[in-house]
């Protein structure tokens, strides 16, 4: 399991720009045909190979301008117990304010390294200034960072991947499903695991020896055999004010990390909205198999469409990734637990399928004969050969003279293919395109 940081501060210092600077994304991308903004506020980042989660959790203020000093406290107690270091960023050109030793006096009592990062020093004159953060009392260093220039990043990434623990890797005793059950606080998260775990109390049993935050449980049972990852704060009702809003995605992070397929728990009272997309947005960006779960189901009332039409609008928000399972269940009345198990290990099948080399080639050189990408430039764009890599999670590399020139458009439309053609619900495609 990889090492988690997380970027705080005071609106405006450059969180958002120093997490594109480092995940290499843009923050938000538009997804036109659902009309729905979806921040990305978690991604992956690499620096020598050594790979990394990195959480802007200032990407999680409604209104950036108007924080309640009292909600940014809360949001860095909870980076503090969900992350292995935190980047605390300061603004060079602003100098220390109020809101900064607030944040400051919170930093200074946690154990968890601590990065003091003077952002905005885009000369020699302000990294000089940068010096001033020294009186804030935290760690040895102030790295001097300009996040639009990129300039001071490689010493401060050297400092933090330096500094990475080496986590004993989880006991890979069983080869074994991995299942967790994902969502915001009181989608039901808890009830599902207790009525799943208490259909017969002899087929589970704890796996001693898991990391500290998460408990596996061993599930045998209904001719099915495996491990249901938990973490800690699944049982537990959340310890801060439940209506901060990223509590889930903060919690969901490690869970989903050690995982091969998770359950997202929606409310089919509240349908799915930005909260849950944040968490979707993780579990895509690992590329973990992904089962929609939509609980409660028992509260609303039906009507001869009413599951169509809500199947339609929940696939509609998650688009372009919509070839996934989609359950309605109720925890408490135990309707179609079994159905959403039955699903996450189809989903788990899916995610570690491989298609011969032959097979593969033979379907998918038809369908880009079929639709050919367009010429760019005046020039023909070939693919000549595709094979899935050998990788953990399903990863198609198409061989083609001209691989810069293949549009987002046409990646999908091979996606859309392998899809149509093979069974891949619920698991998230790579489609890479390589010069031959
Ligand atoms: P956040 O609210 O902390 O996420 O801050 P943003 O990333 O949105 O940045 C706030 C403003 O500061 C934007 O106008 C950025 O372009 C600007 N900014 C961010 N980093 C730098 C930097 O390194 N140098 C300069 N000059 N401006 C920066
Ligand atoms: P968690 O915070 O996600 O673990 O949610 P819990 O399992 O603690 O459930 C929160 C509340 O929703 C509890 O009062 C449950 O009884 C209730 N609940 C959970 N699942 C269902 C369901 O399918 N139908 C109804 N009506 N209530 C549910």
């Amino acid at each position: 399991m990889g090492n988690i940081v997380a970027i705080v501060g005071r609106p405006n210092v450059g969180k958002s720009t120093l997490f594109n600077r480092l995940t290499g994304t843009r923050k938000a991308i538009v997804n036109e045909t659902a009309g729905v903004t979806r921040d990305r506020n978690y991604g992956k980042a690499d620096w020598n190979g050594i790979e990394f989660s990195l959480i802007d959790t200032g990407g999680f203020s409604v209104n950036s301008d108007d924080i309640f000093e009292d909600e940014i406290r809360k949001q860095v107690m909870l980076a503090i117990d969900e992350s292995d270091a935190i980047l605390f960023v300061l603004d060079v050109r602003h100098g220390i304010t109020d809101f900064d030793e607030a944040v400051a006096k919170i930093l200074r009592r946690t154990k968890k390294k601590v990065y003091v990062i003077a952002n905005k020093a885009d000369n020699n004159e302000l990294i000089y200034t940068a010096n001033e953060f020294y009186s804030l009392g935290i760690g040895d260093m102030v790295y001097p960072v300009s996040s639009v220039n990129g300039s001071g990043t490689g010493e401060m990434l050297d400092a933090l991947v330096g500094d990475f623990i080496e986590k004993p890797e989880e006991e890979e005793e069983l080869d074994l499903p991995r299942i967790a059950f994902v969502g915001r606080p009181n989608v039901g998260k808890s009830s599902t695991v207790n009525a799943l775990l208490g259909v017969e109390r002899n087929i589970v049993t704890e796996i001693a020896g898991t990391t500290r935050d998460s408990i596996h449980t061993r599930f045998q049972g209904f001719g099915h055999d495996f491990i249901m990852v938990d973490t800690a704060g699944v049982r537990k009702k959340p310890k801060v004010n439940e209506d901060l809003e990223f509590y889930s995605v903060m919690r969901s992070i490690r869970t989903i990390e050690s995982s091969d397929v998770c359950v997202l728990i929606l409310d089919a009272v509240r349908g799915l909205e930005a909260q849950d997309l944040a968490v979707l947005d993780i579990i895509i960006k690992n590329r973990k198999g992904c089962v929609i779960m939509v609980n409660k189901w028992d509260l609303l009332q039906k009507e001869t469409n009413t599951m169509k039409e809500f199947e339609a609008e929940i696939r509609n928000k998650m688009a372009p990734f919509t070839d996934v399972p989609i359950i309605f269940t109720s925890a408490v009345e135990k309707v179609r637990l079994i159905k959403v198990l039955e699903s996450a290990i189809e989903v788990y099948e899916n995610r570690v399928r491989k298609i011969k080399t032959s097979e593969l080639n033979k379907i998918m050189l038809k369908a880009i004969e079929h639709y050919r990408p367009a010429a760019v430039k005046g020039k023909f764009i070939q693919i000549k050969f595709v094979s899935q890599l050998p990788t953990y999670a399903p990863t198609f590399v198409f061989y083609c003279n001209l691989p810069q020139y293949i549009q987002d458009s046409y990646r999908r439309y091979l996606e859309n293919q392998i899809r149509d053609n093979w069974n891949f619900s619920g698991v998230p495609i790579q489609v890479l395109m390589r010069k031959k």
